[in-house]
C-alpha cells in the first residue's frame, strides 16, 4: 500500500489557522491594534469601510519593522516577542502566537508600509493569499501602516456569513473600545466611511471611560484600589442606580489585556447583592494586575479568557474590594429607603400636607380587619380608601389619608391612640417580607409584591384621569435607542403619555423625554424605559393590552424588591396602603401577597 500522509501546502495551513484567528473583521482590528500597542505606539489610527468588508487599515507611530523583519512578520509562528518556551510565563505582550499577520494575509489581500525610527527609507509588502505579491523600499513615515481589503475573499462561505456592515461595525466597535480602555495613555482615532467615530486624546483611565461612553458617565463612576500582594485592582464601578438590563459596559483587564471570566464577574454581582434592581447587571471597568507568571493566557485562541493560579483570593478580594468602594463612596446608603427618590412617593405622599398625628381618629378602623375578611371576595369595600390615590390629584380630598396617617402615628405615637384598639407592629423577615400583628393574629406580606400591588393600582387611576399627572423636567433626557427600540417606542408613545411620559424630538437614535411620571424619579428614567421596551418587545404579538402591560412592567420595575431593607415607619406605610388597594391579596402578576395566621392556629401549636 502506497503512502498518503503529506505536508499541507502552506497556503492552506494559514487558511485553516486563519480561521481560528479570524472570525470577522472585528477579530483582524484587534490583531492589528494590539501589534501597534505592542510595537510601543502612543498614537493610533483605525479607519473602516463598509463595517470591515471592503477596508481595515492601522496605522501606528511605533517601532516599525526592518525589510526582514517585515518580511517575516507575515510567516507563520514568527514573532519577536518570544524566544523559547520559558517566555511563555512571563508574557507582557498582547501577542506571542506569531499568528495574526499570517492568518490575515492568508485571507485578504494586505499592505504593510513600515519603517523603524533609525532608518530613512521604509519597506512597502503586498501580500494576496499568503503570496507575496511586491516588496519595495519607499517613503513612509516612521511606524506601521498595515491595510486589509477584501477579507475572506477567497473563502467564500466565510464572506457570506458575514452579518450587516452595522453589526461588523459593531463588533469591531466592542474591540476597539477594548483596547483603548486599556491603553488610556495612547491616543486613539477611528474613522468609519469616512466619518469620525472617535477621536480619544491621550489621558488618564476616568477620563478615557467618558471619552468613550460620554460625559454623564463621569457621575457614575466609582473608584476602587486596592493592593495586595496577590493582585493589584484598579478602575470604576458603575453606581448601582445606573446598573443596566443588557451586560453592555463590563470590562476586566488584567496586565492590561481584555478578558473574559465568568468567576470574577461573579464576584462582581455578588458584591452589589441587594442593590441591583431585578434583571440589571452592574457596569464594571476593572483592572487586575498580577505576575505573569501566575496566570495562563494561553487557553483560548483568541485570548480572550485567561486562567488565574489562584482564582479564590483574587474572588476574595476583588469582591471585597468592591464592597468597601461601594460603602466609602456612600453608594450603599443612597440607597436607603429614605432618600431613594423613587420610593418616596408611594410612603411619605409627597407634595401632600402632612397630617398632624392623631388628630382625627376612626377607632373602628382597622384595614387589616376589613382586607381580611373580604379576601374572598376579592374587593375590599371601605370606602375611606377610594379617594385615596384619586388624591394625589385631588388635593382636597384627604379623608381616607388622615385615616392612614393616624393608623401609623398609632406606631409612633402609642400613647396618643385610643385604648381599646390594638396598634399595629410590624417586622421585616430576611429583608423580603413584613409580618404585621393584626387583631385575630399576625399577618405575613411579601413586600416587593405588596409594593407591585400599591403601584399598579396607582398606575391605573393615573390613566383614569383626564389630564395625566406628569413631571416637567428642567433638561430633557436624551436616551438613546436601536432602531427596533425606537419603532417599539412609536407603538407604545400614547399609552406612556397617559401615565405621564412627555416626549419631545423623536430623532434617528434617541428619543427626549420632557416629562415623567411622578412615580418614576428623573435618574431612573432609563432604566425603565429600558425595561419596558426591553418587555414589550418580548411580548409583542401576544395579548399585550398596551396600558395594562405597561402598568405591568412599570411596578415590577418600580416596586421595592427583596433583599431591601425598610424602616419601620416605611414597613407600616407599606401595610397600610397595601390593604387601602382594591386587590390587595393578589399580585399584578397573580401571585398571592400575603398569608395569615391567626392566633388560635398559633395556639395550637403550641399544644
Ligand atoms: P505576534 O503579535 O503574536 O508576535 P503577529 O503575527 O501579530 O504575531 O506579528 C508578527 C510580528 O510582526 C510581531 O511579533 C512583531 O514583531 C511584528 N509586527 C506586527 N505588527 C507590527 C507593528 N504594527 N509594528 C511593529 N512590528 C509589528
Ligand atoms: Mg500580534
Amino acid at each position: 500500500m502506497g503512502d498518503f500522509i503529506q505536508l499541507l501546502p502552506d497556503h492552506v495551513a494559514n487558511q485553516i489557522a486563519a480561521g481560528e484567528v479570524v472570525q470577522r473583521p472585528a477579530s483582524v482590528v484587534k490583531e492589528l491594534l494590539e501589534n501597534s500597542i505592542d510595537a510601543g505606539a502612543n498614537s493610533i489610527k483605525l479607519i473602516v469601510k463598509d463595517g470591515g468588508k471592503t477596508l481595515i487599515q492601522v496605522v501606528d507611530n511605533g517601532k516599525g519593522m526592518s525589510p526582514t523583519d517585515a518580511r517575516m512578520s507575515f510567516e507563520r509562528h514568527a514573532t519577536s516577542k518570544i524566544e523559547k518556551a520559558e517566555d511563555l510565563f512571563q508574557i507582557r505582550t498582547k501577542g506571542f502566537r506569531g499568528e495574526a499577520l499570517a492568518s490575515i494575509a492568508a485571507i485578504a489581500h494586505v499592505t504593510m508600509q513600515t519603517r523603524p525610527n533609525e532608518d530613512e527609507l521604509g519597506t512597502m509588502i503586498q501580500v494576496e493569499g499568503s503570496k507575496v505579491i511586491d516588496q519595495a523600499a519607499t517613503a513612509t513615515p516612521q511606524g506601521t501602516s498595515i491595510v486589509v481589503k477584501n477579507l475572506f475573499y477567497n473563502i467564500p462561505a466565510r464572506r457570506n456569513f458575514l452579518k450587516s456592515d452595522k453589526v461588523e461595525l459593531r463588533h469591531i466597535t466592542d474591540e476597539f473600545h477594548r483596547v483603548a480602555l486599556a491603553h488610556p495613555q495612547v491616543e486613539f482615532r477611528f474613522y468609519h466611511n469616512n466619518g469620525e467615530l472617535f477621536n480619544l486624546p491621550s489621558s488618564n483611565l476616568k477620563k478615557r471611560i467618558v471619552h468613550i461612553f460620554g460625559r454623564k458617565t463621569n457621575e457614575k463612576l466609582v473608584p476602587l484600589n486596592e493592593d495586595t500582594g496577590v493582585v493589584a485592582i484598579e478602575g470604576f464601578i458603575l453606581k448601582p442606580e445606573y446598573a443596566k438590563k443588557s451586560r453592555g459596559e463590563q470590562f476586566f483587564f488584567v496586565n492590561d489585556r481584555f478578558i473574559k471570566n465568568s468567576y470574577l464577574h461573579h464576584a462582581v454581582v455578588n458584591a452589589f447583592e441587594g442593590l441591583l434592581r431585578e434583571g440589571t447587571f452592574p457596569g464594571y471597568f476593572i483592572y487586575l494586575k498580577t505576575d505573569p507568571s501566575t496566570i495562563d493566557i494561553n487557553i483560548h485562541p483568541t485570548k480572550t479568557e485567561i486562567k488565574f493560579e489562584d482564582e479564590h483570593s483574587i474572588y476574595a478580594i476583588l469582591r471585597s474590594t468592591i464592597k468597601h468602594s461601594l460603602g466609602q463612596f456612600n453608594v450603599a446608603p443612597a440607597l436607603d429607603f429614605e432618600s431613594d427618590p423613587n420610593l418616596q412617593v408611594p410612603y411619605s405622599f409627597k407634595d401632600r400636607q402632612a397630617v398632624a398625628p392623631g388628630i382625627k381618629v376612626d377607632p373602628t378602623f382597622n384595614p387589616f380587619k376589613s382586607a381580611i375578611q373580604q379576601k374572598g371576595h376579592g374587593r375590599l369595600q371601605k370606602q375611606n380608601w377610594e379617594s385615596l390615590y384619586v388624591g394625589l390629584a385631588d388635593q382636597s380630598d384627604a379623608g381616607g389619608e388622615e385615616v392612614i396617617q393616624s393608623k401609623i402615628s398609632r406606631d409612633l405615637f402609642p400613647q396618643e391612640s385610643p385604648t381599646d384598639d390594638l396598634p399595629v407592629y410590624t417586622l421585616q423577615f430576611r429583608k423580603k417580607y413584613i409580618l404585621a400583628t393584626i387583631e385575630s393574629g399576625m399577618v405575613m406580606i411579601h413586600q416587593s409584591r405588596a409594593h407591585q400591588r400599591i403601584l399598579y393600582e396607582q398606575l391605573l387611576k393615573q390613566l383614569t384621569l383626564k389630564e395625566s399627572l406628569s413631571q416637567q423636567l428642567l433638561f430633557p433626557i436624551v436616551i438613546d435607542l436601536n432602531p427596533t427600540e425606537l419603532q417599539l417606542l412609536k407603538e407604545l408613545k400614547t399609552s406612556l403619555e397617559g401615565f405621564g411620559f412627555k416626549f419631545g424630538n423623536l430623532g434617528e437614535d434617541g428619543v427626549e423625554i420632557t416629562g415623567i411620571p411622578p412615580l418614576v424619579s428623573e435618574g431612573d428614567v432609563g432604566v425603565v424605559l429600558d425595561e419596558i421596551l426591553a418587555k414589550s418587545n418580548t411580548d409583542r404579538g401576544e395579548n399585550f393590552s398596551q396600558a395594562d402591560g405597561l402598568a405591568k412592567v412599570l411596578c415590577k420595575t418600580l416596586a421595592v424588591k427583596s433583599g431591601r431593607e425598610l424602616q419601620p415607619q416605611d414597613q407600616l406605610a407599606l401595610v397600610n396602603d397595601l390593604f387601602a388597594c382594591k386587590e390587595a391579596g393578589r399580585s399584578p402578576f397573580q401571585k398571592p401577597v400575603f398569608i395569615t395566621i391567626s392566633e388560635k392556629e398559633i395556639e395550637k401549636k403550641f399544644n
